[in-house]
């Protein structure tokens, strides 16, 4: 019989990121993920480095693992021609390699150049992600825009708000193309709730990742927090991505130097367990 606590004792939807376990080759990382319980990975490039993605593919879903998404293409702005050519390579690539993993999804870290506007770089990323469309359509890759907190506006991203995702969505209008939601990203923005809703009507709800804000954080990249440390209401975002209609996976998404100093198995535990006490 079951106690009125199961429904969060669940981890039937816990996904982690093999750059939370940076230290860990992916091989055991899939391995350990599957022994605690976890039932999705999102494959990070580097990750696949000196390997076959397919190969990678078999042994993660022999695993008993789901491949989620594989992180990630984007980075499309540049002043040169060059440049954006190069990143659209970069992006073909990074579909072929999903397809070959059997990642139904690729995540977009869209990119900002210096040098130019954020609306020229918001201009170039719709043409970037334009220009891969044919390739993600043959491969039946879905393409996840994932906005970036505003302090990444000068070289990550153009793309800072669910509002510019949206935007970027409606100018794009392909159903391969939909919006990662990060709640380190967006926590902070009083619309949060109308775009998640937004996004679930519009059948762009793709991702759903998860992590905490520090305070204070010690870098803007490489000290994000475990569920639970910080600030961020994730019951709440969560209930409205699931109230959205989003079934997917939760992915667990923590950069963090000090995490990945621990000890790695302890670590992993205390993800299951702060993902069940906190998010
Ligand atoms: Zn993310």
């Amino acid at each position: 019989m079951s106690s009125p606590a199961a429904p969060h004792r669940d981890l039937s939807r816990l996904c982690i990121h093999t750059a939370t376990t940076k230290p860990w080759p992916v091989e055991t990382a899939m391995e350990k993920y599957a022994a605690a319980g976890v039932t999705g990975i999102t494959v990070w490039r580097d990750a696949l480095e000196g390997r076959q993605p397919a190969r990678v593919g078999e042994q993660i879903r022999a695993c008993g693992l789901e491949v989620v998404s594989l992180c990630r293409g984007g980075f499309f702005p540049s002043t040169t021609e060059a440049g954006r050519q190069q990143a659209i390579d970069d992006n073909r690539r990074a579909i072929e390699q999903a397809a070959a993993l059997g990642a139904p999804l690729v995540v977009l870290v869209c990119g900002a150049a210096l040098g130019q506007s954020l609306e020229c770089s918001r201009s170039q990323i719709i043409d970037g992600i334009a220009a891969i469309l044919p390739d993600a359509e043959a491969a039946g890759v879905k393409l996840g825009i994932e906005p970036l907190h505003p302090m990444y506006a000068d070289d990550r991203s153009a793309i800072n708000t669910m509002a510019q995702a949206h935007a970027a969505c409606d100018r794009l209008d392909h159903p391969l193309v939909g919006i990662a939601v990060d709640v380190y990203h967006v926590w902070w923005d009083d619309t949060l709730p109308a775009q998640i809703a937004l996004a679930g009507e519009t059948g762009r709800l793709f991702a759903f990742h998860i992590c905490d804000w520090l305070t204070p954080t010690r870098h803007l990249l490489t000290d994000r927090g475990l569920m639970g440390e910080g600030c961020i209401d994730l019951r709440g975002i969560r209930a409205q991505v699931e109230a959205a209609g989003f079934q997917g996976h939760h992915e667990v998404e923590i950069f963090s130097t000090r995490w990945w100093e621990s000890d790695q198995d302890a670590y992993l535990a205390q993800i299951t367990a702060a993902y069940l006490d906190h998010a």
